[in-house]
């Protein structure tokens, strides 16, 4: 059978269940890379130049630790997902970004997604990406039609249940959920935690962040348990149009959190990363305006676990010394 390799990084958390019912369906094997590691990290360090952002050495070094696994690397070229909307050029230029700098790296399978073009463009690239498992064009067509269908079943899984990526691909126990809620004497905090997927959900990148607020019995809140509609209205009602993909995930969901009263913010961001450093300066204002607390964390492979436990304590006991002077 014909082994496809994912990496676990990147636009993985979005669209995993999409592009695993695309291949499957098409009678190909999916393989995923492991969690991130340190040797994952420093593999796609290794291969990186110094100023590439986190997300790409990590998903270089995804890349090299899956080249022995599978016969064909997915990366598509996803250039735009909306109306005048784009992604960044480190994402746009993935597909070339790899065969620079992994020249071993297998056959990759790099469709281009652009809904700027006709639709006729993305059918084409479908159908193209199709052609490496069948000839048949209508089972590529069923197979995209399945696919399109779990994309849509994955989103409202996680709006319905408000639940994150990772809770809906691996499956949440929501039992053990509760009994951390309950362990809490008092009404727990509610913290919405935003950022791009790639970073709120790789637990090494971000030191387990999720995890941590979620077992100090703190309600945690994130952009994909919101429905893609009101993400994106909230970010229009702050900055107008958008033009980078990921504004609803950050502005979208800063602006739509605030406006529902959570204790506090929390924006995890990498280094270096151009976008971010203009979206996050638009929710951390309005944060001001509101006098809802704000914490920005900026992670690259070198920002240590202490340091941001250290900042994250802090943070949360400045929210609760404040509820206390409020009651
Ligand atoms: S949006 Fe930022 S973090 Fe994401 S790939 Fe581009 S530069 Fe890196």
């Amino acid at each position: 059978m014909i082994k496809v390799g994912i990496p676990r990084a990147l636009l993985y958390y979005q669209y995993y269940p999409m592009w695993k019912t695309f291949f499957e369906r098409l009678g190909a094997e999916v393989v995923v890379s492991l969690p991130t590691n340190k040797t994952i990290l420093n593999l796609g360090v290794s291969r990186a130049v110094a100023d590439t952002c986190l997300p790409i050495k990590i998903f270089l070094g995804h890349v090299i630790s899956l080249i022995d696994k599978c016969d064909y690397i997915f990366a598509p070229a996803v250039i735009s997902l909306g109306r005048k909307t784009y992604n960044c050029s480190k994402i746009i230029g993935l597909p070339n970004i790899v065969r620079a700098l992994i020249p071993e790296c297998p056959t990759i399978l790099d469709p281009e997604i652009n809904l700027e073009k006709s639709r006729y463009h993305l059918y084409q690239n479908i159908y193209e990406l199709g052609r490496y498992f069948t000839s048949s064009p209508l089972k590529i067509q069923g197979a995209a039609k399945d696919a399109w269908e779990s994309n849509l079943a994955y989103r409202s899984k996680m709006s319905r249940e408000g639940i994150t990526c990772v809770e809906a691909i691996n499956g949440v126990d929501q039992t053990k959920r509760q009994l951390d809620f309950d362990s809490v004497s008092s009404a727990p905090l509610t913290i919405a935690v935003i950022g791009h997927p790639y970073v709120l959900y790789d637990d090494y990148l971000n030191h387990r962040l999720i995890f941590r607020l979620q077992s100090m019995g703190i309600k945690v809140l994130v952009p994909e348990m919101v429905p893609e509609e009101s993400l994106d209205a909230a970010a229009r009602r702050l900055v107008g149009i958008p033009h980078w993909s990921f504004e609803t995930d950050i502005i979208g969901a800063g602006e739509y959190y605030l406006e529902t009263k959570v204790d506090g913010i929390i924006d995890l961001s990498v280094f270096g990363c151009g976008p971010d450093s203009m979206m996050v300066d638009f929710v951390k204002h309005r944060a001001k305006e509101l006098r809802t607390p704000f914490l920005h964390l900026s992670l690259d492979e070198h920002a240590s676990e202490g340091g941001l436990i250290t900042r994250l304590e802090a943070f949360l006991d400045m929210i609760n010394l404040r509820e206390k002077i409020c009651v």
